[in-house]
């Protein structure tokens, strides 16, 4: 696979603010690439200067698409910024083909795909209707249109969760994976870690402005040594002497004959479950490495950095 974009050590600061520090990722051909962080960890300012919105202080941003000679062929580009930026006293399709034409594609050849595309996200009836008539959530819809119409091969989505309820965010989910199928490269950034993760192939984390942890989904997982156990149990169960017998492990939750234990240690799934057989009747059982959010904020912490809960919220 081959890097299409490429960023380097990208700095920016805001007087006494930096937004962004000494970040470096690529994105590869072909990928969903999360841009992770809580709020005002640096995603906006990262984004916007690979977009080429703001200057960076330092470091480099590198395109590998045709057309584009390092840099930024914004025909090959969708973008989806997090200010929404349509034309509210314009007609929805009006807009579409306006921002269609900026890419370099004729209003003509673009309707019935306009149109296509409004149908599909169940916009068919406000095609005619003024975008500032339209609720957040529907206008949000437009906008990720825009950013799709002319068919890029590199989408940025900045936050394209936020603002939607739980159904579209399930919607837009699909049409991201839609995207990749299609061979389209995405790279979106979002606070909502557990969303996005069965969405993204590869990750940057950020927080206050820094790189926390990158690579592929994978390599994060595997890396990271901590697993969870989830275990259905029937009668009794000595979780003391569970917690006793493997240095490591840490009870998380234990209700209705269930068990949430936390394990950090050498011993192997087939060990552990088979010890935890010996004090307990057990039923149901899953070994799994904790999700994307608990992973983050581990890793901040062992970093040395500081984390509150209101900040992931
Ligand atoms: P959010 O999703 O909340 O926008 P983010 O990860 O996108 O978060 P940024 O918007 O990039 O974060 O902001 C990073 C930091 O830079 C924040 O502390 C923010 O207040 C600050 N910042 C961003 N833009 C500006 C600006 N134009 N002037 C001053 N400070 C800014």
């Amino acid at each position: 696979m081959a890097a299409i974009l490429t960023v380097e050590n990208i700095r920016k600061a805001f007087g006494a603010t930096v937004a962004v520090n000494n970040v470096s990722f690529s994105v590869e051909a072909g990928e969903i690439k999360g841009l992770l962080g809580p709020n005002g960890a640096g995603k906006t300012t990262a984004i916007r200067m690979i977009m080429g919105i703001l200057a960076a202080d330092q470091g480099t941003i590198h395109f590998d698409l045709p057309g584009g000679n390092g840099r930024i062929p914004k025909e090959r580009i969708g973008y989806l910024p997090e200010e929404r930026g349509l034309y509210y006293d314009a007609k929805v399709i009006e807009n579409l083909l306006y921002l269609a034409q900026l890419k370099g594609r004729s209003p003509k050849e673009t309707r019935p795909e306009a149109m296509q595309w409004l149908e599909r996200l169940e916009l068919g009836e406000w095609a005619n209707h003024r975008l500032d008539k339209l609720s957040k959530g529907m206008q949000q819809k437009v906008q990720f249109i825009a950013a799709l119409l002319h068919k890029p091969d590199l989408v940025m989505l900045d936050e394209p969760f936020s603002g939607l309820d739980p159904i579209n965010q399930n919607f837009f989910k699909e049409l991201i994976q839609e995207l990749r199928e299609q061979g389209v490269t995405v790279l979106l950034s979002a606070h909502q870690m557990n969303l996005v993760e069965e969405l993204c192939d590869s990750l940057a984390m950020i927080h206050r402005g820094r790189m926390v942890l990158s690579g592929t989904m994978r390599s994060i997982k595997d890396n990271y040594s901590e697993r969870m156990l989830d275990i259905r149990y029937t009668g009794a169960a000595d979780v003391e002497r569970v917690v006793q017998q493997f240095p490591g492990m840490t009870l998380e939750t234990q209700r209705e004959e269930r068990l949430l234990l936390r394990y950090d240690g050498p011993e192997t799934v087939k060990d552990l479950v088979s010890g935890i057989a010996g004090w307990m009747n057990i039923s149901e059982c899953s070994v799994q490495k904790p999700p994307l959010h608990d992973i983050f904020v581990n890793t901040v912490k062992q970093q040395g950095g500081q984390i509150d809960e209101t900040e992931m919220a």
